[in-house]
């Protein structure tokens, strides 16, 4: 039977699983994906065979003994890292973004949380930018992206898929825990995650916060879409510095 060259989507994913969403040698979230065993000497997609690299490391490595591919395999570099870094660009020409079932037009502030920032989408000199801090249960960030500078825990994720203009964040196999994608107008962001005892989801049918429900709404020139919690409150993260980390909500006042 002839192989197709197309590698399969589950052998690709099983190679992001074992390294960790990173280049099994340098940990760049952009992977390719590496025959060992040569395609030219053995056509094949057997995952023992093969291992997740970066673009410029599996030039390198496809230049060197096969050793040296199997021993990053067996030791791939984000295992000892638990995070992955990266830069989330985009060069389509975005002018609004379709989060969940509603669209935004020149509205950075997407969700606030006792007015912190959780998710921010906006156009700068033509060029979309993302905030996002989507926490763990301690309320420690999961999901970090500050001005398109990515940061994500792999600890807990089923799959992360990084792609130029496009991340799929899963904990689970069929569920979508964070999700952008740049690639084309209108940005798209998806999202499933709690703030606190605030469920949020963002999907192609729906947006909901908590018991409330904003499907098919066009916010435009908005300053703040989706608030939660007390508006004359503020919230302070959990940070190294502190002896018991927890997040603290103050009284916006004092
Ligand atoms: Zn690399």
């Amino acid at each position: 039977m002839e192989i197709n060259r197309t590698i399969p989507a589950g052998v690709r994913r099983y190679l992001r699983q074992e390294a960790a969403f990173g280049c099994a040698v340098c940990g760049d979230p952009i992977l390719e994906y590496h025959h060992i065993v040569p395609w030219e000497e053995r056509k094949h997609h057997e995952v023992e065979h093969m291992v997740a690299l970066c673009p410029s490391c599996h030039q390198k490595l496809g230049k060197l003994p096969r050793d040296r591919s199997y021993n990053a395999k067996a030791n791939p570099r984000n295992r000892t890292h638990n995070r992955i870094k990266g830069e989330l660009g985009t060069t389509a020409e975005i002018l609004s973004f379709r989060i969940g079932s509603n669209t935004y037009i020149n509205t950075k502030n997407i969700v606030t949380f006792f007015n912190r920032p959780i998710l921010r989408a906006w156009i700068e000199n033509g060029i979309a930018q993302i905030d996002a801090y989507i926490p763990l249960p301690s309320m420690w960030p999961d999901v970090l992206i500050s001005r398109n500078d990515l940061l994500i825990n792999t600890e807990n994720s089923w799959d992360i898929e990084f792609r130029t203009n496009f991340l799929t964040v899963k904990k689970r196999e069929k569920e979508i825990f964070f999700q952008v994608d740049l690639r084309k107008e209108p940005g798209t962001i998806r999202a499933n995650f709690f703030l606190g005892d605030t469920k949020i989801q963002f999907d192609e049918n729906s947006s909901t916060a908590g018991v409330l429900n904003y499907s098919e709404c066009i916010f435009e020139n908005v300053v703040t879409a989706i608030g939660i919690g007390e508006e004359s409150k503020i919230l302070h993260w959990p940070n190294f510095a502190m002896r018991n980390p927890k997040a603290v909500v103050f009284d916006g006042n004092a």
